[in-house]
């Protein structure tokens, strides 16, 4: 099987929810997305997504997406879109890191891979657990009484996790701002449910000491990405005893490994397109497992076709291990990919579909803009 021509889509997905917000005053209304359609000679075809969040996350834009994918495409045509790592090998030489481009090309590659051999992709990661992954909210950082709304409205629809947005500056309401909205937040807090409070790096060492002094003890959730750089996480992490958990910071393989060398973190939430794709995010997977660290599978964001990735990856983690999966498709209007995964009875089961189980909805993706022939 051999690659024949590459397609990139793009489309703006609207966020759902009007505007998100995030630490540091960071809005977002609308998600720049990129796709890739790759067909080969067989006549199949695979796709992919990759849809950073905004500009202003983590050092990944759209532009940087679709500029990437062009640098990497011409490598690619001719080879076998099955040998994972060796076409993450001709990414690498093509093009030094922009992990966020290559992962939608990863993603088309392991779709063709599982429908070559009739397989879900889930099982050529190592197989599905069989359980339903619990999903998990994004709760952007607003009034703490809001927040408490919204994460009801999140149990309501079956979601058994939920990442609760803090970070706010000492001109916004400061760590007693943040300390309530984790407060609110957990107040109605149900057996089986999990809470992140998500700083997204927002939060000096001093701010994130000070709120937790305001909390009550037993509070019972886990602090995600409280600080920008390792030194902070570091410093904060010995001067702590709240579970911690990266995201922006773990990128790269030497990322995982530094965190748990020297045993920053409790877990990480494993975003695919920050990883490069599902053959880094399997890699970084199978480094946490080894350690015993937990794992949230999610993506920056994304629609429909990102998150059957994620629910492939996630179907395939030990529930011990399994924090949550973060259902992207709710948060954005638009619905790119038929694919047969509801949230039901907390959480979410795989289809058995070869490989990422999607049919992607070919009117509204448009002509393409840009085309890579053999
Ligand atoms: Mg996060």
């Amino acid at each position: 099987m051999k690659i024949k021509k590459i397609e990139l889509y793009q489309l703006d997905l609207p966020y759902s929810g009007g505007v998100y917000m995030l630490s540091g005053g960071r809005e977002y209304r609308s998600f720049d997305a990129s796709f890739v359609r790759i067909e080969t000679d067989t006549g199949l075809e695979g796709w992919g997504e990759s849809t950073p969040f905004g500009a202003t996350y983590i050092a990944a834009h759209a532009l940087g997406v679709r500029a990437g994918i062009a640098e990497i495409a011409p490598y690619l045509l001719g080879r076998d879109p099955r040998q994972m790592d060796r076409i993450n090998d001709t990414m690498d030489e093509a093009l030094v890191g922009h992990n966020h481009a290559k992962s939608a090309i990863d993603l088309a590659c392991w779709d063709l891979f599982g429908k070559s051999v009739n397989l879900p992709v889930c099982e050529l990661l190592g197989g599905s657990t069989g359980k339903r992954l619990p999903v998990i909210s994004s709760i952007y950082a607003g009034s703490p009484e809001d927040m408490r709304a919204r994460v009801a409205q999140h149990r309501e629809m079956g979601y058994l996790g939920h990442s609760v947005k803090i970070g706010a500056l000492d001109s916004e309401g400061g760590p007693a701002l943040d300390a309530a909205r984790i407060r609110e937040s957990l107040a109605d807090r149900q057996p089986g449910e999990f809470f992140l409070a998500d700083a997204n790096g927002g939060l000096t060492v001093e701010a994130a000491l000070r709120m937790l002094r305001m909390l009550p003890d037993g509070l019972d959730f886990v602090l995600e990405a409280p600080c920008k750089t390792w030194r902070e996480t570091m410093s904060l992490r010995k001067r702590c005893t709240v579970p911690i958990i990266l995201d922006e910071l773990v990128q790269q393989d030497e990322d995982v490994a530094l965190m748990l060398a020297e045993d920053v973190a409790d877990g990480i939430g494993l975003k695919i397109s920050k990883a490069g794709g599902l053959t880094h995010g399997r890699r970084h997977r199978d480094m946490c497992l080894a350690a015993g660290a937990t794992v949230s599978v999610q993506d920056t964001v994304g629609s429909a076709i990102a998150f059957s990735a994620i629910a492939h990856l996630g179907a395939t983690v030990p529930e011990r291990f399994l924090r949550c999966i973060l259902d992207c498709r709710d948060m954005v209007t638009l619905e790119t990919a038929a694919f047969d995964a509801p949230v039901q009875d907390g959480g979410v089961l795989v289809p058995d579909a070869p490989g990422l189980g999607i049919t992607v909805d070919r009117g509204l993706m448009g002509a393409p803009q840009a085309v890579w022939e053999a």
